[in-house]
C-alpha cells in the first residue's frame, strides 16, 4: 500500500509529490508526462515568483525537469473511480486497483458539464473507461465522445471490438473502418431507464446504442469520487486542505477560484504537509 495517492500532475499536484518525496513517502502519482496542459497552453506567465515572464511551455519544461530531478515517477493513468475504505482509499486507474493510505485530489477544472443524464447512467451502460470495460460491448453499437487526443488508443481499440461505432471527437480523428460512423455534432444527453440504450445529439438527432463511453481528460471531481463535499464545481476543504473525507486532500484548480498557478504551489504545499500530520497519527 502506498503512503499517499496524488491524482494530477499540475502545479498542485507537483508541488505536493515534491514535498512527499522530500520526506520518503511511497507515492503514486497520476497524470500525464506533459505534467498540465493548462500550464503548457498559458503565453506568458507574469505573476509567478522567481521565474520572471516565463512562457507556459517553459515553465512546464522546467516543472518536468524539477520533477526528473527528484527522482518522481508518474503513471500516465487516467483514474476514473476512488472509494473510501476507512483505513486506506481504492484508487481504480484504467483496469489496474491502488491502495494509498492518504489520497491528493489535485485534477485541475473540469471544463466540460457533464451530459444530462450521465451521473445517473454511469455504470448503467456508460462508461469513462474503453480499457475496463470495453469487452462488455464486443460486436454491439457503442457511442464514443471524445475530446482528448491522448486518448486516441481508446478509439481504436473500441473501433476493434464494436459491431458499429459512432464517433464525435473534438480533433481530426478519421477512421476507415466500416463499422464507423462519424458524428459531425456533439452529444446533447443520453437516455434510458436502468440502462443507457440511446444518445441524442445537439440537432435533436436519437441514436439507439448498447453503450456509451465518454472520454474526457477531466472528470467531475463528485463522479469520480462519490460522496465528495462540492461546492458547484468545486471540491470544499478546510484550511488544511483536507475534504469531508479523512485522509483525503484537494489542491489547486478543483477548490475553486483564482486560478493561479501560485494558489495551486501553495495548496499542494499545505495537503502535503497536513497528509504527513496524518501519516504520522496512523
Ligand atoms: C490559457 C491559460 C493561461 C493561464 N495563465 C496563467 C498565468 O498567467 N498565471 C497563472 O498563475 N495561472 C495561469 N493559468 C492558470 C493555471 O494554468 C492553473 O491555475 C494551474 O495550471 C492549476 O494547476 P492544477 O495543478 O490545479 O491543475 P492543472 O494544471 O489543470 O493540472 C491538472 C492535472 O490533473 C490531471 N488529471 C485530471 N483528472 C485526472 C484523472 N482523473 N486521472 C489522472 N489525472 C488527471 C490532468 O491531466 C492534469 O495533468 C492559465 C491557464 C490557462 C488555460
Amino acid at each position: 500500500m502506498y503512503d499517499a495517492a496524488i491524482v494530477g500532475t499540475g502545479p498542485a499536484g507537483l508541488s505536493a509529490a515534491l514535498t512527499l518525496k522530500l520526506h520518503n513517502k511511497e507515492i503514486v502519482w497520476f497524470g500525464s508526462e506533459e505534467l498540465s496542459d493548462k500550464v503548457g497552453k498559458s503565453e506568458k506567465i507574469a505573476n509567478y515568483p522567481g521565474v520572471p515572464m516565463v512562457d507556459g511551455a517553459e515553465l512546464n519544461m522546467k516543472f518536468r525537469e524539477q520533477a526528473k530531478e527528484m527522482g518522481l515517477e508518474l503513471t500516465e493513468k487516467r483514474v476514473t473511480n476512488i472509494a473510501d475504505m476507512g483505513d486506506r482509499f481504492m484508487i481504480l486507474a484504467d483496469n489496474d486497483m491502488y491502495e494509498a493510505k492518504t489520497l491528493l485530489l489535485s485534477t485541475g477544472i473540469a471544463a466540460a458539464k457533464g451530459f444530462e443524464n450521465e451521473d445517473r447512467l454511469l455504470g448503467m451502460g456508460v462508461s469513462y473507461c474503453a480499457t475496463c470495460d470495453g469487452f462488455l460491448y464486443k460486436g454491439k453499437t457503442i457511442a464514443v465522445y471524445c475530446t482528448d487526443e491522448r486518448m486516441e488508443h481508446d478509439l481504436r481499440y473500441l473501433e476493434e471490438i464494436a459491431g458499429k461505432l459512432y464517433v464525435y471527437t473534438s480533433f481530426g480523428y478519421r477512421s476507415d473502418a466500416e463499422n464507423v460512423e462519424m458524428l459531425s455534432l456533439p452529444v446533447k444527453k443520453l437516455d434510458g431507464g436502468m440502462k443507457c440504450d440511446s444518445i441524442e445529439l445537439t440537432d435533436g438527432t436519437k441514436i439507439d446504442v448498447d453503450g456509451v463511453f465518454i472520454l474526457r481528460p477531466a472528470i467531475a471531481p463528485a463522479t469520480l469520487f462519490t460522496g465528495l463535499e462540492i461546492d458547484g464545481a468545486h471540491i470544499v476543504v478546510d484550511r488544511n486542505q483536507e475534504t469531508n473525507y479523512k485522509g483525503c486532500f484537494a489542491a489547486g484548480d478543483c477548490t475553486g477560484r483564482p486560478y493561479q498557478i501560485a494558489k495551486a504551489v501553495g495548496e499542494g504545499n499545505v495537503a502535503a504537509h497536513a497528509m504527513l500530520e496524518r501519516l504520522a497519527e496512523a
